[in-house]
Formats: C-alpha cells, sequence, structure tokens
C-alpha cells in the first residue's frame, strides 16, 4: 500500500449554468426548508438532551436551520470514557487501514458530500460560495490526502541499524485522550483538527464553536460515512468552562489541537499548568490563535496589486480569516492612486446574503461580533484623529452587515492598528516614501502577533530587507501577494509570537505533536 502523491483539489468556479452551481443552489434550497435536529455523537451514538438551542443563518437571523442539543458535564464524562474505551484498538489498527479511512473521507467530500459541505458552510457561517469551496471542500480534501501521505512518511522513517543489531523507531500513539478545540470561522480546520490527531492512532473528544455546529455535523457523518470507528471522535456541545474543568483536571489528558482566540489558548495553557502534576504525560499543546496581519508597500510597488491586496486580504469572509489583512501602510507617493482604486472597489462589491452568488461580502458571524465591530466603527466615526474612507456602515436588523470598512489614521498605534478585531475592517497608515527602514520597525513593533503579513515591493533589495527586519512577524510570509489563502502543501500555515506554537496546519511537524516514538534496539 502506497499513499498516492498528493496533488492540491482543483477549485470549482461555480460560473452561472455550471453543474456544480445549478447542484449547490439545490441543496441550499433543500437545507433551508429543513429544520435539522442536531444531535451530540459519542461513541458513535446519536445524543439527544432535549435542551436544544436554535441556529440561524447570520445573514437572515429570523430564519431557523434547525436545534442542536446542548450537553452538560456528564456528557464531557461521557464523551472521554469513550475516547478512552475505543483506543486501544485504534492504536494497534495498521497505520494503513486509518490512512484509508481519512483517503476515502477525501474522495467522498470531493463527490457526494461537496455540495452539502458547501451549503451547510455558506448558511451556518454566512461564507459565500466561493470562500465556502476553498474552505469546507478543497482545503479539508487537501488536509486528509496530504496528512494521510505524510504520515506515511513518518511511519517510514527508520533509523540505521548496525551488523549484529536491529534499531527501530515506533511511532506510538500518545497515553490518553486528546481534545479538538475548534474555531467557526473554517470548517476545513473544523474538520483537520480532530481527524490529524485521530489519523495517528489517537482518540478524540471535539468540542467545536457554538456557531460551527450546523456544519460540524455533516463533518461528523462523512468522519462515519468514511469509516471511522466509533468512539474516536466524539463530538460534543458544551458550555467552554464546563468542559474544560473536566477535561484539564482528567489524568487522562494527552493534548489540545485547539484554534481560536489568544486569551482562550493562554488560559488554557495556564490550566494546564496548575494540573500539570495530575497528569500521565506532559500534554502537548498545539495552538494556532490571533492575528493582526498586516500589508507593507514600498514605494516602488503597483498601485494596482495593493489596493487588490487589500481589498480582498481584509474582506473575504468579511475579515474573519485569522490571516486577513487589518493593518496596512502605504508609501505617500503611491497613496492617491491606491485610495482611488480602493474606493472604486469597495463601491463595486455587493453585500448581503450567500443565495445571491454576486454577493462579496456576507454578515459577521454573531451579533456579539457585530455589535463589537460597530462600536469600534462608531468610536473611528466620533475620533477626529481619523478618517474613514469607504464603509462604516451597520445594520443588524436582518442579519449582521457590517460594511467593508477602511479607517485611515495619522497615529501608527490607533487603536484599531492594533487591537484584533475579527471583521471586515482595516486601518492605514501612510509614512513618508523616504522612511521605508523606520515603518519596518513600526510594522515589528506594533503587535504581539505574528500570523501572516505581506510586503509589496518591485524592488529586490527592498523585498530582501523587509524579509529579514520581519523574520519574526509573521509564520506566513508573502510577496506581492495577499496574506490569506494559504494552501495545504504549498504554504503550511501557522504563525508565532502571539500567534501560536506555529506546529503548522496540514505539515509533517504537526502530525509528530500527536505520536510519541519509542526507539528500540535489538541486539542479536
Ligand atoms: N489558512 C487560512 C488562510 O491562509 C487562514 C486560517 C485561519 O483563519 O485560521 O487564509
Amino acid at each position: 500500500f502506497n499513499v498516492p502523491t498528493p496533488i492540491n483539489e482543483p477549485v470549482k468556479g461555480y460560473a452561472p449554468g455550471s453543474p456544480e452551481r445549478i447542484e449547490l443552489i439545490k441543496t441550499l434550497k433543500e437545507l433551508k426548508q429543513l429544520e435539522r435536529d442536531i444531535p451530540m455523537y459519542i461513541g458513535g451514538q446519536q445524543v439527544r438532551t432535549g435542551n436544544t438551542q436554535r441556529i440561524s443563518p447570520p445573514h437572515d437571523h429570523q430564519h431557523t436551520l434547525g436545534h442542536f442539543h446542548e450537553g452538560d458535564a456528564s456528557h464531557v464524562h461521557q464523551a472521554i470514557e469513550a475516547a478512552l474505551a475505543a483506543r486501544t484498538q485504534w492504536a494497534e489498527l495498521p497505520w494503513e487501514h486509518r490512512a484509508s479511512i481519512f483517503l476515502k473521507a477525501a474522495d467522498l467530500l470531493a463527490g457526494p458530500y461537496r455540495a452539502r459541505m458547501n451549503a451547510a458552510t455558506m448558511l451556518g457561517q454566512s461564507k459565500n460560495a466561493f470562500q465556502a469551496e476553498i474552505d469546507a471542500a478543497c482545503e479539508l480534501i487537501d488536509f486528509f490526502r496530504f496528512n494521510a501521505y505524510f504520515m506515511q512518511e513518518i511511519y517510514r522513517q527508520q533509523p540505521e541499524s548496525m551488523p549484529g543489531m536491529w534499531n527501530r523507531l515506533e511511532q506510538r500513539p500518545l497515553e490518553g485522550f486528546v481534545f479538538a478545540l475548534t474555531p467557526f470561522n473554517f470548517t476545513s480546520i473544523a474538520g483537520n483538527l480532530p481527524t490529524s490527531v485521530a489519523m495517528m492512532g489517537n482518540t478524540v473528544v471535539w468540542k467545536p464553536a457554538y456557531t460551527q455546529i450546523y456544519s460540524a455535523q455533516v463533518l461528523m457523518e462523512l468522519f462515519q460515512e468514511a469509516g471511522v470507528p466509533d468512539g474516536v471522535i466524539n463530538l460534543i456541545y458544551v458550555d467552554g468552562p464546563v468542559a474544560g474543568d473536566i477535561i484539564f483536571s482528567h489524568p487522562d489528558f494527552a493534548g489540545i489541537h485547539f484554534t481560536g482566540s489568544t486569551g482562550v489558548f493562554q488560559n488554557i495553557w495556564k490550566t494546564i499548568g496548575q494540573n500539570i502534576h495530575q497528569y500521565r504525560s506532559y500534554p502537548r499543546i498545539v495552538g494556532e490563535t490571533g492575528g493582526k496581519d498586516f500589508i507593507l508597500a514600498h514605494h516602488s510597488a503597483h498601485p494596482r496589486q495593493v489596493a487588490t491586496a487589500i481589498t480582498r486580504g481584509a474582506f473575504e469572509f468579511q475579515g474573519q480569516k485569522c490571516s486577513a489583512a487589518s493593518r496596512a501602510y502605504i508609501p505617500s507617493n503611491i497613496w492617491d492612486e491606491v485610495k482611488g482604486y480602493l474606493q472604486a472597489d469597495l463601491k463595486s462589491i455587493k453585500m448581503g446574503d450567500v443565495e445571491d452568488f454576486s454577493n462579496f461580502v456576507n454578515a459577521v458571524i454573531s451579533e456579539v461580533s457585530f455589535d463589537k465591530l460597530a462600536r469600534y466603527i462608531d468610536a473611528a466615526k466620533a475620533d477626529e484623529g481619523v478618517e474613514i474612507i469607504a464603509g462604516g456602515g451597520h445594520d443588524k436588523s436582518k442579519g449582521y452587515f457590517i460594511e467593508p470598512t477602511i479607517i485611515v489614521t495619522k497615529d501608527p498605534k490607533y487603536v484599531t492598528m492594533c487591537d484584533e478585531l475579527f471583521g471586515p475592517v482595516i486601518t492605514l497608515y501612510v509614512y513618508d516614501s523616504q522612511e521605508f527602514e523606520k515603518i519596518l520597525d513600526v510594522v515589528d513593533g506594533t503587535s504581539p502577533y505574528a500570523l501572516t503579513g505581506a510586503i509589496f515591493s518591485q524592488d529586490r533589495y527592498a523585498i530582501d530587507l523587509a524579509s529579514k527586519k520581519l523574520v519574526h512577524a509573521a509564520g506566513n510570509f508573502y510577496i506581492n501577494d495577499k496574506p490569506t489563502g494559504a494552501v495545504v502543501g504549498q504554504q503550511p500555515f501557522g504563525g508565532a509570537r502571539a500567534s501560536g506554537t506555529n506546529d503548522k496546519a496540514g505539515s509533517m511537524l504537526n502530525l509528530l505533536r500527536w505520536v510519541s516514538p519509542r526507539a528500540i534496539k535489538e541486539t542479536f
């Protein structure tokens, strides 16, 4: 058995009249008419508590998509027990079988599940068809196929043996269960965090963000159909602190695979530190957290390129990618041109629901997020030191709509240059074109985060200088391209500093965190 050398799943175009568009429209209609009853999944069993919460599309909060059954402390205990009960058999299954399950999941998602996974992501997370396709379909298919391939590489790497001696490396799964805590913004990440851990022979308790449960259930159905055995991945919807108290004090807690906010991750790390004496092993702590991602233009940059990077990098999926550009530094010599392009771009893009495929921008994820963004925008409107050159409007009467907003500040440390807003708002600082070296220090020193960043320049010396000076400012660094849209196997994704442990998603490095090698020496 050889895992096929993976190639990235081709992105479908959804052109008007294309078969994929027709199927997606049909699936959206079907899902909208169905009020889904969404159970938890523990030990392969569907669990209904009767304590239900309504799910609605962020762009149409009066519409009901379904209800999910919320669990309590008892379900956390049950999920841990189910994961521990499934552990030995799963860990002992030859790795080729585990690989084949996830290769099947990739094929199912590329085929029969594609429309439903995209439609669920569009409705549940307010993501347009094109953004759903690169996430819920292509990126997750890539995660499955590339991880299966990397896994094979890991198992095949063996040390040298000598005459009279046989050395080998046994990649043991961790001794316990792993907790996957997943975000709303990428269905692919919600799918990848539990499965990459499971691939390496571990069993998992998976708690998605409440705002992603609608597509999480489709993921769970996919895993089951692909053949993930009962108890290997247990999906629960339980309040964070309730789940955390039980999980982080359990002796068999072996690791956490996390994507979410910096604050939550830091608290989890502290709790794990406080409880460290209770665990059998040092837990693996792997997390991708916040960002304050930048675009920096040099005076040699092409204004049209810079403006496109801002429009796409800051506003696709309403700026709710961890990688989204949220601060930009534009040299004074090209500012007028960049500004002209930006204002024209933002005039031409449309905002609305996901069923109209011409909408570039949809709603932000929740009322909490909407209110936070509206507060920052209103404060900027009232501040005489800053100017809003596009957008600034917001309206939550039907859905949580925030207009793509561009703030221009004269203070490179203005609050929206520093705080992570996680929405369609970018702040620009126009600097003296002759002061490129100085601005590099500003870019590096403004934020504690270091996830993504982009430099635009036609001058090779400037590119080199920026790469060197900003060496720790971004885990994913883009030269003449927007800072979003990393592709599995091409640009492994993750950042350091306050942005995470940088155990690149969809890489061998990441998979190695989920095994504990035993080196064996045998003489004869
Ligand atoms: N990998 C995504 C990108 O490059 C971002 C992932 C995230 O938001 O966590 O745009």
